[in-house]
């Protein structure tokens, strides 16, 4: 089972993560965006970090809560409000339980996926962190390598789509032949559950 440990660890193993990559999330984004993902996510997640340091969370709900809360308040830009969405949504799916399950966090993120849906309207091929998030969500069944392989490959299968959401859908075809930023933090952000149960 994993508790509200468990998904602390998460976030802060996401943070170091985001802080590892942020030239290369923010180089793929000077590719066929604005130049900023890296550095949008890196102030994000020390955002976070520091408000987990500061208040308790008693819950997995309340950690994911919290979390999406400095996503949605410290990040500008797209990737902000639509990981903000992802993990508050998830946070409200797993309600006060102390602990849950993987079938319990799949089925949460499940519901933080659709409200990314809901507010950036994009589908999947849409060549948007999407890409990454669903195949993860649905292979977490089979275990956080499973999970982590399938975001991985989600986001190296962004390359030859044309983005049809956000800031690279400006360029039209032009955008062909580039990893999509957001779907690379994705990958991380999924990766980081397997190292999180690990730790
Ligand atoms: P901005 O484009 O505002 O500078 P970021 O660079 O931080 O924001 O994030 C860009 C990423 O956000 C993209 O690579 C893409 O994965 C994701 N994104 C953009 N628009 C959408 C959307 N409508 N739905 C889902 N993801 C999106
Ligand atoms: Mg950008
Ligand atoms: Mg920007």
């Amino acid at each position: 089972m994993l508790d509200a440990d468990f998904f602390r660890r998460w976030m802060t193993v996401a943070a170091a993560s985001v802080d590892r990559e942020a030239d290369r999330l923010t180089a793929l984004d000077a590719a066929i965006g604005d130049a900023d993902h890296g550095s949008n996510l890196q102030r994000g997640f020390r955002a976070v970090t520091a408000a987990l340091e500061k208040e308790a969370t008693d819950t997995p709900g309340a950690v994911l809560t919290l979390a999406g809360r400095q996503l949605i308040s410290t990040v500008g830009g797209a990737a902000g409000p639509l990981y903000g969405t992802l993990l508050r949504r998830s946070g409200k799916a797993l309600g006060d339980a102390a602990e849950v399950g993987t079938p319990q966090l799949a089925e949460a993120l499940r519901a933080g996926v659709d409200g990314v849906m809901a507010l950036g309207g994009a589908a999947p091929g849409d060549k948007t962190m999407l890409d990454a998030l669903i195949p993860a969500v649905d292979a977490l069944a089979d275990g956080f390598a499973a999970a982590r392989a399938a975001a991985e490959a989600g986001a190296v299968a962004t390359v030859p789509l044309q983005a049809r959401k956000g800031r690279a859908s400006y360029l039209g075809e032009r955008s062909i032949g580039h990893q999509d930023p957001g779907a690379t933090s994705s990958a991380l952000l999924i990766a980081a559950l397997e190292e999180a149960a690990s730790g």
